[in-house]
């Protein structure tokens, strides 16, 4: 073998084989317990704590952070359970740099908040390997809930449910549970299998009954749950992606992200994925990065993110952008895709269109730029397909192309309730699902229990 003749790190293209582990391990390595405490007394614990007004699950920062100061990290996972039972998997993967964080005062004051998700990933690490339950099932009630989706919105229903003694049934499409905790983030966000380590975590509190491979209009009509079941709740996320409305995009190496990102989660062998040498990911979204950053993980040679508005506009947090770009990652604003230059029937690259902002309209320019690509994913945002709700009788409210849901999350059907990604303000992010799928489940225990029925 000719040393020297290939790039560092790259055997035929590809990566020497210890260079998958080192690239695919964990983002933020966890604190260990000293690291913990001196991070903890960094908290000022706040009156009114703007970093817990700012989490969507409510959890009380100020005191969980004071229970880790004291030596009591148990105390403080439940703390966190009692407000987000996925706690674990939200202080791995929350864009807490635009939630807990950017309000801390230490970040106000200073430029350098109080590492809330890492010290929630303390504390929550330490309950889970002890394996530590802290809930207890109330005595049975009888009553029977299914839900619909085993991702962060149904689970989180599911435990709460199951803590009020009613008897839970998920029905998961998948063969496995955790919805986007499994198939849609990137893997070194959620090392060791973490989200089914999750899983097997919160339904071990008993009462909850995940049955995988069950898609709703396909295996069943949601008409069968509302006759067989007290009460519905549907978190079944988002299944459609958005098109890129460019020529030539059903080409071959035109690839939908979501899946990439999916089949990377779920590979044995990394270094069988495969991957372009140059990489053109259209998008601005949390996706977008996820795949561009493991795209160049993988060894993909050139990533460029080609997004339509500006940096600020990018739904991706700064930490993400910056982190795409410490990988190497070249991100490129104010350009749409026009066409996808196909040669011998593959992708060979992509024609992109200048846009700008005119009264406050983005349009193009009609100026254009070429950029070679053998692999084109689009990460433009996925949306509900309503399809599986085919066939259930009466037709559920929509709004704005996802369901329309009330104040107490109720749907227009009766006992059907609804939360995360799929309902209208549903937000693409895990811990506002687990919010959305825990006040459900409030509202559906209201329901049975105020008059005997949903
Ligand atoms: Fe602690 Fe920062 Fe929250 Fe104040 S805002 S309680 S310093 S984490």
């Amino acid at each position: 073998m000719a040393e020297g003749l290939f790039r560092e790190g790259i055997a035929g293209g590809r990566l020497a084989p210890e260079k998958y582990a080192e690239n695919f391990s964990d983002l933020h390595p966890p604190l260990d317990h000293h690291e913990a405490l001196v991070e903890a007394d960094r908290c000022y614990f706040c009156y009114d704590a703007p970093c817990m007004n700012a989490c969507p699950t409510s959890i009380d920062i100020p005191l969980f952070i004071r229970q880790i100061a004291t030596g009591n990290p148990l105390g403080s996972a439940k703390t966190i359970f009692d407000q987000n039972i996925l706690g674990g998997m939200c202080a791995r993967v929350c864009p807490t740099e635009t939630l807990c964080e950017e309000v801390c005062v230490r970040e106000v004051a200073e430029g350098k908040p109080v590492q809330i998700g890492r010290l929630q990933r303390y504390a929550t690490d330490v309950a889970m390997a002890k394996d530590k339950q802290f809930y207890e099932r109330a005595a049975p009630t009888g009553r029977k809930i299914a839900v619909v989706g085993a991702g962060p919105a149904g689970l989180a229903a599911a435990h709460r449910l199951a803590r009020y003694g009613h008897e839970v049934t998920v029905l998961e499409a998948r063969p496995k549970a955790g919805g986007l905790n499994e198939y849609g983030i990137a893997a070194y966000k959620a090392t060791d299998d973490f989200a089914q380590a999750e899983v097997d975590y919160v339904t071990a509190i008993g009462g909850i009954d995940i049955v995988e491979g069950k898609a709703l209009g396909r295996d069943y009509f949601l008409s069968d749950l509302t006759a067989t079941y007290d009460a519905v709740f549907l978190g079944m996320g988002l299944g459609g992606i958005n098109a890129l409305r460019a020529e030539g995009e059903d080409s071959e190496g035109v690839e939908n992200a979501v899946e990439f990102i999916a089949d990377l989660r779920q590979a044995q062998d990394l270094a069988a994925l495969e991957v372009g040498r140059r990489v053109v990911v259209i998008g601005g979204g949390m996706t977008a990065i996820d795949a561009a950053v493991q795209s160049k993980l993988l060894g993909a040679e050139e990533v460029t993110i080609c997004y339509r508005r500006g940096k600020e506009h990018m739904n991706a947090s700064e930490f993400e952008q910056d982190l795409a770009t410490s990988k190497g990652v070249v991100i490129r604003h104010w350009l749409q895709p026009k066409r996808v230059v196909v040669q011998f029937g593959k992708a060979a690259g992509i024609e992109l269109e200048y846009t700008e902002l005119v009264d406050g309209k983005l349009i193009g320019t009609g100026q254009t730029m070429h950029i070679e690509a053998d692999q084109i994913f689009k990460a433009i945002g996925q949306t509900f397909d309503p399809a599986g709700l085919n066939g259930s009788g009466a037709a559920i409210a929509m709004n704005g192309g996802k369901i329309a849901v009330d104040a107490e999350s109720r749907t227009s059907l009766a006992k059907v309730w609804a939360g995360g990604d799929c309902i209208a303000g549903g937000e693409d992010l895990t811990v506002s699902a687990v919010a959305q799928g825990r006040d459900a489940a409030e509202s559906i225990h209201r329901a049975l229990t105020s008059n005997g029925r949903a």
